[in-house]
């Protein structure tokens, strides 16, 4: 990262940035990943009306009625994934490019999908400016990335219905995949381990309220 844009930004909120990471890792969230939020300054994916809420723990606007999640759902969804040097990930709803960039930076290869073309744009400026190859493309990534597949990690940071098929179809023997799954209005985080093309190790986590995975295999509309 060389960008001085990101320089300035990093230093505006530094205090607040730290007492956010402070309670993260209260909440067991490692240090290998809060040295990464400490590096990318939330307030780049934002308007400048919400810099004073960058480290609140909490989702916020990135436009067209879509967020960048809570740092905490982030970083919980980033352990789970179990992230080593050079797995490839596939992430189903790019949004800011946050969650993308911090996947690069853990050492993954990352392939990230988007279904606005406003933010898979926005986001293609960000993987520029924090100079980082992360290859984003604009699709609805409900039937995934066929293909760029196989995958060693899938991550989808919308909430389903169900467990879109093609997800499962796209993801290694021995692949992780975290998904919220449930209602719209509340859904269960949760890691599938791919044993075999037949057999999964499911494991149900905290309760999430993401905004809906909108497509083929997902919701038809947001409401
Ligand atoms: N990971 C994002 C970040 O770091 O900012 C936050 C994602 S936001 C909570 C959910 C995103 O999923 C939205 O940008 C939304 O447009 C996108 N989305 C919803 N359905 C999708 C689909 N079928 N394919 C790709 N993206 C989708």
């Amino acid at each position: 990262m060389n960008n001085e844009k990101i320089d300035k930004l990093l230093l505006l909120n530094k205090k607040n940035r730290k007492v956010l990471i402070d309670s993260l890792r209260k909440t067991g969230i490692s240090d290998k990943i809060l040295d990464i939020i400490d590096k990318i300054p939330r307030e780049y994916f934002i308007s400048q009306d919400l810099y004073d809420e960058a480290y609140i723990d909490k989702p916020l606007p990135i436009g067209n009625r879509q967020t960048i999640s809570q740092p905490y759902t982030v970083c919980f969804m980033t352990e789970l994934l179990e992230i080593k040097e050079n797995v490839k990930v596939l992430e189903i709803g790019t949004g800011s490019g946050y969650q993308a960039l911090i996947l690069k930076m853990l050492g993954a290869e990352v392939y990230t999908v988007e279904r606005i073309e406003y933010l898979f744009n926005k986001s293609q400026t960000a993987f520029k400016d924090f100079n980082l190859e992360i290859f984003g493309f604009y699709k609805d990534g409900t039937t995934g990335l066929e293909e760029k597949a196989p995958f060693d990690r899938i991550i989808v940071t919308a909430a389903a219905p169900n467990i879109p098929e093609a997800l499962i179809k796209q993801l290694k023997i021995n692949g992780i995949m975290v998904i919220p799954v449930g209602e719209k209005d509340c859904q269960k985080m949760l890691k599938i381990k791919k044993i075999d093309n037949n057999n999964f190790k499911t494991s149900e986590h905290s309760t999430f309220r993401f905004v809906p995975l909108i497509g083929k295999y997902g919701w038809s509309s947001e409401n």
